[in-house]
């Protein structure tokens, strides 16, 4: 078997904690953030569990960072690896967190998250370095997973409905 790099063998992190969420029912998608080769934070996405629009998992993941180091302000050299593309709220998160690089493993589907262009906008005078499609078939893999087994759930409530009725 291929050696997995660096940035894959975080991203490996990140889908362990996706998986987590998944087993409370929640869209897999996980994050980590590294400090010094070292993960000093996770989280998944609880959007379900907290009906909480912010809960995404690089949210989640970018709080208990700064709750660990006590400043807003994350060390530079802070890295986040999630495993599908930010969407605005948390690439606006990580920008404001200083995170310095940030990795994504599924691209997002419809352009919706302008990742690029507001990682390279420099409101913040802080610019955070993207690299996307790490791991990128296991990230996406985990998701389209989950949507078809829902679908598929859908499907089988429906038939049994049916059922009754007739
Ligand atoms: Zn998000």
């Amino acid at each position: 078997m291929k050696k997995l790099t660096r940035e894959e063998k975080f991203m490996r992190k990140a889908i362990a904690v996706a998986k987590r969420g998944l087993k409370q029912g929640e869209v897999p998608i996980g994050a980590v953030i590294v400090y010094e080769n070292e993960v000093v934070a996770r989280g998944y996405n609880r959007r379900a569990k907290l009906q909480l629009a912010s809960a995404h998992a690089e949210m989640m993941a970018i709080d208990k960072a700064c709750k660990k180091f006590h400043s807003w302000r994350l060390p530079e050299g802070c890295e986040l690896y999630v495993t599908l593309e930010p969407c605005p709220m948390c690439m606006g998160a990580s920008l404001n967190a200083r995170v310095s690089k940030l990795y994504f493993g599924a691209y997002e589907q419809k352009g919706r998250s302008l990742t690029n262009e507001l990682a390279s906008a420099n409101l913040l005078n802080h610019k955070t370095e993207v690299v996307g499609g790490v791991l990128e078939k296991e990230c996406s893999r985990l998701l389209t997973d989950f949507f078809s087994g829902m679908r598929k759930r859908a499907k089988e409530e429906k038939e049994k409905e049916s059922e009754r009725e007739n």
